[in-house]
């Protein structure tokens, strides 16, 4: 390949892109990384996963001092916050992670490029940076993981100090006395319960019949939704807004259910109804390269674009936007690029709601085994009687396994649990490893720990639950 400075230039530093290089570097290509952002690390690792989740952690401690050290015999008769304190906190966690990234790069002698790409052909990324002289970057293969960015509604736009996406969600330099939170996913709920517990009295508006509907079983919502409220947040479900005043004020919104017409009114609006895949500015039609009818970018089983040596993961192809995905394609596109096949096994993605106690998700829920007239048999246990979870004060929750009811393969895992994030990992490999009930219910699990729950749950798809 003479006339190509690299074999591989990647666009967009998330954990899709960053991954990707280092995978692809480890193979023996030689690989850029563009960037238009000041730090590496994305969405998840500047205004996504790493600092949400460092705000659910200092959050979460604020209320389990408040409501719980008495029972545990600790006196601190003065808690108080101090925001900016907790805000500084999350910036040098980002930090941590966003620098560890750069040190990766260098560690694996990966070039990385500050600047905005775009293609100028199917061979050839053109940077431009404020201050810098424009570059093009030569190369055999490009990937694409440019990711999403917060969808908006057409009536609410964001003005980021009344009407908010996440990105200043995980922000705010003060607690609202109000928020409305439109949309109960994942996102919405996480940052919904961090500003709840701060003091902000929070409503979530959700257009369906139950909240974190997507990828959840219907029990984990109940659950979920039960322990929300009982932290103060409210929620209107079967409501859509449909418009929205905003004034120096606050945010007057009005919209309906099926009692008929409904207004809410809040200090700080957030949007949290999903995100879109960001291209804009790409010029992908320069290559050649599609869509598909949802604005995605269209790519076969193994992330190859409608160009062959142009490719595409993360948020900004199909599928759940997750940073795990993002990552797994990651791994298996620089191999694919290598001549190794890699793989993703698109069935077996967990899901996870990290707000307290947490909720995780893999394979099918209860509903949509009865969809698609599965005959399985579910096995469920709770945390009041796991012994670890009550010597914790974690006892809200319970494991839901659902087996196939001739194979007593594993189908589906559904966990809340205070480390449902951590439980949900074992399901995982059992069902990469086509795993039964049985296998989960005759592995010795360490004693005192929640994960026995999950054993237990498996014991009850045989009705022979041990502690319960
Ligand atoms: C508040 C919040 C919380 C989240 N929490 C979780 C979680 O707990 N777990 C989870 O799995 N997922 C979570 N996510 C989702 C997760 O962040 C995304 O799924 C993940 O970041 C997608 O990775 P990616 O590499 O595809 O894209 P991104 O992380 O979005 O990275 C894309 C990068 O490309 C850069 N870029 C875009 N276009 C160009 C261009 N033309 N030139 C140069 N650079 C460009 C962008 O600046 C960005 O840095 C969360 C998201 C949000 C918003």
């Amino acid at each position: 390949m003479p006339d190509f400075d690299y074999q591989l230039v990647v666009i967009g530093s998330g954990p899709g892109g960053y991954v990707a290089a280092i995978r692809a570097a480890q193979l023996g290509l030689k690989v850029a990384i563009v960037e238009k952002d000041a730090t590496l690390g994305g969405t998840c690792l500047n205004v996504g996963c790493i600092p949400s989740k460092a705000l659910l952690a200092s959050t979460e401690h604020l209320h389990f001092a408040r409501e719980r050290f008495a029972a545990h015999g600790i006196i601190a008769k003065e808690i108080s916050v101090d925001l900016g304190a907790m805000m500084k906190r999350k910036l040098e966690v980002v930090g941590k992670l966003t620098g560890g990234v750069g040190y990766l790069m260098k560690k694996h002698k990966i070039e990385v490029v500050k600047g905005f790409g775009k293609l100028a052909d199917a061979h050839t990324v053109d940077v431009s940076a404020e201050g810098a002289a424009p570059r093009q970057l030569k190369t055999q293969n490009i990937l694409i993981a440019t990711g999403s960015v917060p969808i908006e509604l057409p009536f609410l736009k964001f003005d980021r100090k009344r009407v908010i996406n996440s990105d200043q969600g995980i922000a705010l330099a003060e607690v609202p006395k109000s928020m409305l939170v439109i949309g109960a996913g994942a996102i919405g709920l996480e940052l919904g319960s961090v500003w709840r517990r701060l003091g902000a009295e929070v409503t979530v508006v959700e257009f369906l019949p139950r909240i974190a509907a997507v990828g959840f079983d219907a029990e984990t919502s109940k659950i979920l939704q039960r322990n929300l409220e009982k932290l103060g947040m409210k929620f209107e479900l079967n409501t859509k807004i449909e418009s929205a005043q905003v004034s120096e004020k606050g945010v007057e919104l009005k919209g309906s259910n099926a009692a008929g017409p409904v207004s809410f009114k809040a200090d700080i609006v957030l949007v949290a109804v999903g995100r879109k895949p960001f291209t804009t500015g790409l010029e992908l039609e320069k290559a050649g390269v599609k869509l598909t009818d949802r604005g995605r970018v269209a790519v076969n089983e193994h992330s190859q674009t409608s160009v062959p040596n142009i490719w595409a993961i993360g948020d900004v192809t199909d599928g759940p936007m997750l940073a795990h995905k993002a990552h797994e394609e990651a791994v298996a596109v620089a191999e694919n690029m290598a001549g190794k096949p890699g793989h993703v096994n698109y069935q077996i993605i967990p899901g996870v709601i990290y707000t307290a106690p947490e909720a995780a998700s893999v394979g099918l829920t209860e509903e949509e085994a009865k969809e698609k007239k599965l005959n399985v048999s579910v096995g469920k246990f709770s945390f009041t009687a796991n012994g670890r979870a009550i010597a914790a004060d974690t006892t809200d929750g319970f494991v839901k396994i659902i087996a196939d009811a001739k194979t007593d393969k594993v189908l589906g895992a559904h966990i809340v649990a205070s480390n449902a994030s951590e439980l949900i990992a074992e399901t995982v490999l059992l069902m990469e490893f086509s795993g039964s009930s049985e296998d989960l219910a005759r592995t010795i699990h360490a004693h005192p720990t929640m994960s026995e729950a999950v054993k237990e749950a498996a014991l009850a798809v045989d009705g022979r639950m041990l502690s319960a």
